[in-house]
């Protein structure tokens, strides 16, 4: 057996980044930029209210030092319009949020400060204003020329949002991952017929096909492939060609009936892992060769549904992640509190424990096992939203600390408001 970082290692290694491309901004959600991105523009562009009220010369209101003070409106913008009209002192202009400030005004008074008058003619104004204010500046919030993003950046919602609000267009990006998802074994069934005797329902696939999803990737579904060296070898070959990776579940453990390692082995440089881990244990991992001569990582996961996706989280996903240029590879972890204690016994693995993590009331993660752990219960797994990771040994005490990874954080609860 070998450990998990040994594993990390060899897996993350053969994994690099892919060859950058240049995208429409709106498809780049959750991509990672290749190369920095300057601001072409400012943002706000011109100067303008950030409420609706009066433009104002402040000095007006300041004048006799008595409130209120009635104005003449001399006019009227709306956002997405101009006036040409230059604000005197003494005068009013009406306003509205994202409107430019008329030449002549420094400041601009809220309209809940203000009385209409004679029908809009003249306003009653109750609050003195200083110089500036609510008025933005141009620039505030992006400088044309300042550099915005370096590369490395993930580009989340508000991201776009930024780029949009400069009028970016274009960004070069790692490219998402489209991967190949099969699974193996002749006793799977996913047509929802019937089961006849020894056969089960497929469902890694499904999982795997959501779980890459998950991860930015592309997943392409290539079904279910019989226990058929032929089938399986013919299905990989095609799908190097137009994949970046290859994800497969089942036949990767000792001694069952070895499609997916006989044809594997055929066809790449394959390292048949058993990792020193539960669940999860065997692992395979090589990089298959296209017509073209590029190199497509092949990730050999366990069949057993829970090894099937605790070998995604802690191996494929990560290298799936570097491959898309991600820096942070794997899931936030953090030092928990093992609420009633994760005991286990001393086998030479490290275990990963499916738990329940929740904010408790002194500001730590508290986590519980969800139940049932065996690589076959996936019910159970399902119901988590981390996993603890406990080293060899008798395991952890009632509220000892174990370090947790956090799967979806959105489940734990503890908003400031809750
Ligand atoms: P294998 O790794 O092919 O020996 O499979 C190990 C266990 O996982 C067996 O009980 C299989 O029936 C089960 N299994 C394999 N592939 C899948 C799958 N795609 N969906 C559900 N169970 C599976
Ligand atoms: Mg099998």
């Amino acid at each position: 057996m070998i450990d998990i970082t040994e594993a990390r290692h060899h897996v993350l290694e053969r994994c690099p980044p892919g060859a950058p491309l240049v995208m429409p901004v709106r498809e780049a959600e959750g991509c990672v930029l290749a190369e920095p991105v300057v601001a072409a523009e400012s943002v706000p562009p011109f100067v303008n209210s950030a409420i609706d009220g009066y433009a104002v010369q402040a000095a007006s209101l300041a004048a006799g030092g008595q409130m209120p003070v009635d104005l003449p409106v001399v006019d009227e913008v709306a956002a997405g319009s101009c006036t040409d009209r230059v604000l005197g002192a003494g005068e009013a202009i009406r306003i509205m949020t994202g409107a430019p400030v008329p030449a002549g005004a420094d400041a601009v008074v809220m309209v809940e400060d203000t009385e209409r008058l004679d029908d809009g003619a003249r306003v009653r104004i109750h609050r003195e204003v200083s110089a500036g204010e609510s008025i933005r500046g141009v620039g505030e919030d992006v400088h044309a020329g300042a550099a915005l993003y370096p590369a490395g950046t993930v580009i989340t919602p508000a991201v776009l949002g930024v780029l949009a609000s400069v009028n970016v267009r274009e960004v070069t990006v790692y490219p998402r991952v489209r991967v190949a998802v099969l699974s193996t074994g002749d006793e799977l069934v996913d047509d929802g017929s019937p089961l006849r005797p020894g056969q089960i329902r497929e469902s890694n696939r499904t999982m795997l096909f959501a779980a890459l999803r998950e991860a930015g990737c592309e997943p392409v579904d290539l079904g279910i492939v019989r226990d058929d060296e032929a089938q399986l070898e013919q299905v990989l070959r095609e799908a190097v060609d137009w994949c970046h990776a290859v994800v497969t579940s089942g036949g990767v453990s000792m001694g069952d009936y070895d499609v997916v390692r006989h044809v594997l082995s055929g066809m790449a440089d394959m390292r048949w892992m058993q990792i020193a881990i539960k669940p999860a244990k065997p692992f395979a991992f090589g990089l298959l060769t296209a017509t073209d001569g590029k190199a497509v990582p092949v990730f050999g996961l366990p069949g057993n549904p829970v090894s099937s996706l605790v070998s995604f989280e802690l191996l494929a996903r990560p290298a799936l992640r570097r491959m898309m240029g991600h820096v942070h590879l794997d899931r936030p972890t953090v030092l928990a509190v093992a609420s009633d204690g994760l005991p286990r016994k001393l086998d030479g693995k490290l275990h990963l424990v499916r738990v329940l993590a929740t904010f408790g009331p002194d500001g730590r993660v508290h986590v519980r096992s969800v139940g049932a752990q065996g690589s076959h219960q996936l019910a159970a797994t399902s119901m988590a939203n981390a996993i603890a990771v406990v080293p060899d040994g008798e395991g952890i005490a009632p509220n000892g600390d174990v370090a947790v990874m956090l799967l979806s954080p959105d489940a734990m609860g503890g908003a400031p408001w809750a």
